[in-house]
């Protein structure tokens, strides 16, 4: 039986990875679940897949999850606060942990999966983000395997061939071809953007997502962050990583080959594809997802990004080319004008101005400690809370 952790046990990859969990009882056994503070979520959850474990991050919302799960399901043991998340990760009878808390939250538990050797299944991207020098080499120090999850990112792992830590060029390849859906307002004229709110933005034409991702999707911030993380997974420069628009979302991510060749995977946009081939690896897993009907799909197209629509992708290459602590920056102040625009005190368009700002006023350093990450973190935070205050007044 192979023990598995879902850091983000409430999210969408979270519930996602629990319905392929479930296929497969003979198979997989749910050590524990974690979560920031949905108690009822994580309740309903701890019923019907009886993990060891249950970790809610707020210490109030833990109580209440212990109290109700006393009388209906008591050997559950439930903890809290930031270090459980870490603790369960690294539990010797856990085999994988599925890494998919949201943002800068994710990045101490993600890495103690690493630090101790699990198999982690990334879709934590921003954990690369902020400190993917570091991130990569303890998973190398410790021995832990790392498989994405990020449906791209997958996508380029099963099209790569099995050396390609050896390095792209001696292994043929020549470019990896990020695709992107281009999100809810490709089409919409750019002076139409002023005015989007938060429930347009967060609904996505292929996807269902958490709502920060979907923001990122639509700003295509989402893209820059892959693209940042794709040069750390796979070891390429950011001139080897090419975005390129697929509206169907029906090819997830392509190689190019020396040879002339291009490998891509294709499927029906469900993350339970992703999330089976890592928990699997180097296996296949039924995983609830249907065939792929090429026949109903008809035809595949392809666009140029337009940068003018998608400054942050702008940024993002930016930061990645400043390197250090400047992905660090941009990230935080992502999140931070991501949860101002979904609480409704930023406007769509003041997006990515306010990143601008933060990375004009945080200058990047190196990042070769995690407190120079979170030095760093904890800086763009506070310059992007001033730049919020400014732009949205
Ligand atoms: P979501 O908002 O649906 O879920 C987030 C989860 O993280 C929840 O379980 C929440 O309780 C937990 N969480 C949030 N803050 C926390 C904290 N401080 N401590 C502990 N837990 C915390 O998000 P999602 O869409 O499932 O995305 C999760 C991650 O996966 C993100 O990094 C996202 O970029 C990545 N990802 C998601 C998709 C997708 O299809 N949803 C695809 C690719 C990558
Ligand atoms: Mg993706």
């Amino acid at each position: 039986m192979i023990g598995v952790t879902i850091l983000g046990a409430t999210g969408s990859i979270g519930v996602s990875t629990l319905d392929v969990l479930a296929r497969h009882p003979d198979r997989f056994r749910v050590v524990a679940l974690a979560a920031n503070r949905r108690a009822d979520r994580l309740y309903e959850q701890c019923l019907r897949h009886r993990p060891r474990y249950a970790v809610l991050r707020d210490p109030a919302a833990a109580a209440e999850l212990r109290s109700r799960l006393r009388s209906d399901a008591p050997e559950v043991e439930v903890l809290e606060g930031a270090a459980a998340l870490e603790q369960v990760a690294a539990l010797p009878e856990v085999d994988q942990v599925m890494a998919a808390i949201v943002g800068a939250a994710g990045l101490l538990p993600t890495l103690a999966a690493a630090r101790a050797g699990k198999r982690v299944l990334l879709a934590n991207k921003e954990a690369l983000v902020m400190s993917g020098a570091l991130f990569m080499e303890e998973v190398r120090r410790h021995g832990a395997e790392l498989l994405p999850i990020d449906s791209e990112h997958n996508a380029v792992f099963q099209c790569m061939p099995a050396d390609f830590r050896r390095g792209l060029a001696p292994v043929g390849v020549r470019r990896i071809l990020l695709t992107a859906s281009g999100g809810p307002f490709r089409d919409t004229p750019v002076d139409a953007l002023e005015s989007v709110t938060p429930e347009q933005a967060c609904a996505h034409p292929n996807w269902s997502m958490g709502r920060k991702i979907s923001v990122d999707s639509a700003t295509m911030m989402n893209k820059g962050l892959e693209v940042i993380e794709a040069c750390w997974l796979f070891d390429a420069g950011a001139d080897q990583v090419e975005v390129l628009i697929q509206p169907q979302s029906i090819i997830h991510s392509m190689v190019a080959y020396s040879d002339g060749s291009v490998l891509a995977q294709l499927g029906n946009p469900d993350m339970r594809t992703p999330i089976a081939h890592a928990l699997a690896w180097p296996e296949r897993l039924e995983s609830g997802v249907d065939a792929l009907d090429m026949l109903r799909v008809g035809q595949l197209d392809f666009r140029p990004v337009d940068r003018t629509r998608y400054p942050c992708l702008e940024l993002a290459y930016q930061a990645l080319d400043e390197g250090g602590t400047a992905t660090a920056i941009l990230n935080a102040a992502n999140e931070m004008a991501v949860d101002a625009f979904l609480d409704r005190r930023l406007g769509y368009m003041r997006i990515a101005p306010v990143i601008a700002e933060t990375m004009a006023a945080v200058p990047a350093r190196s990042a070769g400690s995690l407190d120079e990450v979170f030095e760093a973190d904890a800086a763009a935070r506070r310059a992007a809370q001033a730049a919020i205050r400014r732009l949205a007044g």
